[in-house]
């Protein structure tokens, strides 16, 4: 079992290093830009150089890029489609770049055209990355408005339908909130293998859940302080698979304490259940 957490990209890449080191993290995540505008910044190959010979010094393993927020690749107007793709296959192209192992896609809001839509104008997009060098992990939501990707028989057609370089992040707090209890998490692994086979799951978004489950409300919680619990964690980790699996927390943070805190209560009940 891995452990790492989603770092600051603000003072660019040399510094998430540092953030890694204090934490001890074993592997990360990052934006590669503002998550919130469409700017890109062009980095300079020594800083490029530097990071991929100091992650692999470390032994990161996975170092995952998130895709910004302002991204929607359900969106259903052709242009703004187009634009998008042009927008990811930079991002995509930067992320193999600078050696990153995955990258992790919201499969986007449907906006009052329906799911049938959204997916099919979800997956017109993903086509394009299906022989992606990078593996490309599509995060379970937690149903908020109309987001799409909240129950795994959808996130299922999908990557039938795209039959590339594609798996699954999961996201703890995302999945307790789209009703899945995880207190009880071999009957959720149980409804997750009816519709895809766990060996597409590749990274957990280990974050505990503000709001109940079921509640369809995306607010992450510290580890052991929310809905979930120190016991619902306690059943993730102790499983075979998922035990297995690299966590990486996106905790709210105002500083890296609050990090190193959520980090400590996940090695600890990893070393509990010998997956340490
Ligand atoms: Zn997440």
């Amino acid at each position: 079992m891995k452990i790492g957490a989603h770092l600051w990209i603000g003072e660019g890449l040399l510094k998430v290093l540092n953030y890694c080191d204090y934490l001890k993290c074993d592997c990360f995540q990052i934006f590669l830009s503002n998550p919130r505008s469409w700017k890109r910044k062009k980095r300079d190959i020594e800083e490029i150089e530097k990071f991929i010979q100091e992650i692999k010094k470390r032994k990161i393993e996975p170092f995952v890029v998130h895709m910004p927020y302002i991204l929607n690749i359900a969106v259903n107007d052709k242009n703004l489609r187009k634009n998008l793709i042009n927008f990811l296959i930079k991002e995509i192209e930067e992320s193999e770049k600078i050696g990153a192992n995955f990258y992790v896609i919201h499969p986007g809001f449907h906006k009052g055209t329906g799911e049938k839509i959204g997916i099919e104008n979800a997956i017109e997009v993903l086509k394009n990355f299906k022989n992606s060098k990078i593996k490309i992990l599509l995060e379970n939501t937690a149903g908020q408005g109309t987001s799409l990707g909240s129950d795994f028989k959808q996130l299922g057609y999908i990557l039938d339908k795209i039959n590339g370089n594609l798996g699954i992040c999961f996201d703890t707090a995302h999945a307790f909130q789209a009703g899945f209890n995880i207190i009880n998490f071999e009957k959720v692994k149980k409804s997750i293998e009816k519709f895809i086979d766990l060996s597409y799951i590749k990274l957990i978004h280990a974050n505990d859940s503000k709001t109940f489950c079921g509640s369809k409300i995306d607010r992450h919680e510290h580890i052991g302080k929310g809905k979930i619990g120190i016991k619902g964690f306690e059943n993730i980790i102790k499983d075979d698979y998922f035990g297995s699996l690299p966590f990486i927390i996106e905790t709210p943070k105002l500083s890296l304490k609050e990090d190193k805190e959520n980090i400590k209560i996940l090695k600890k009940i990893g070393e509990k259940y010998g997956k340490i």
